[in-house]
């Protein structure tokens, strides 16, 4: 079953973009444009998490926090202004499990977004193996012939987009988004980077690597 989020954001263009991300991760997403309309889904719907903008139209994001806290222990992450040090406080206050300051990069909530959701359904585990390399991805964890390996957030969403889909070939349009890097301002040569790198640090031979293969015109490709 798909995880459900429900963001409550009046303005659209980051409603929607938010709403984007998190369906690429896999997620069912619903939108509410005001503190009312948000209260109202949030006590009507099955959630399994939802993404509170503080300043909203009818009823503000800690006020719907608050109401929500009532009767409900759903994960809330709130999104607040960077200008405004209170909110954060009384966000918590509030109830609210996390907060991320705007402007904020996907790749941040989505990854306070997992870090929640696994606390709070504890031990769902996934797991990817492909020859010496192992991937959790519930602990964000990776290890490479029996060590631990620090992987960057973008890295470690690429590496696992590779080995999900192992001995198929992915664009590099496939890969940005895998990674949730917004592609109206890269290139290609970011996927290119960002690979160089990780084969540094999972190959044992980058010169010569193993796994993560080229296939020139079309994109790469993991090899257990
Ligand atoms: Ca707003």
């Amino acid at each position: 079953m798909p995880k459900r989020v429900l963001i409550v954001e009046d303005e659209a263009r980051i409603a929607h973009w938010v709403s984007t991300y998190f369906e690429r991760e896999g997620y069912e997403s619903l939108i509410a444009g005001d503190g009312l309309a948000g209260l109202r889904k949030a006590e009507t719907e099955q959630l399994d998490l939802i993404v509170l903008d503080i300043m909203l139209p009818k009823l503000n994001g800690i006020e719907v926090c608050r109401r929500i806290r009532r009767d409900s222990e759903i994960p809330i992450i709130m999104l607040t202004a960077k200008d405004k040090e209170s909110d954060k406080i009384l966000g918590l206050d509030a109830g609210a499990d996390d907060y991320v300051v705007k402007p904020f990069s996907p790749n941040e909530l989505l990854a306070r977004a997992r870090a929640i959701l696994r606390r709070a359904d504890g031990l769902t585990q996934e797991l990817l193996t492909g020859g010496d390399i192992e991937l959790d991805v519930s602990a964000r964890r990776c290890t490479v012939r029996g060590e631990h390996v620090e992987l960057t957030e973008t890295q470690f969403s690429i590496l696992a987009a590779l080995m999900r889909r192992h001995d198929q070939v992915l664009s590099r349009q496939q890969l940005l988004d895998a990674a949730g890097i917004d592609g109206a301002e890269v290139f290609d040569r970011t996927i290119d980077a960002h690979i160089r790198r990780l084969r540094l640090l999972i190959e044992a031979d980058p010169a010569s690597p193993r796994h993560i293969r080229t296939l020139y015109g079309a994109g790469y490709t993991f090899r257990p």
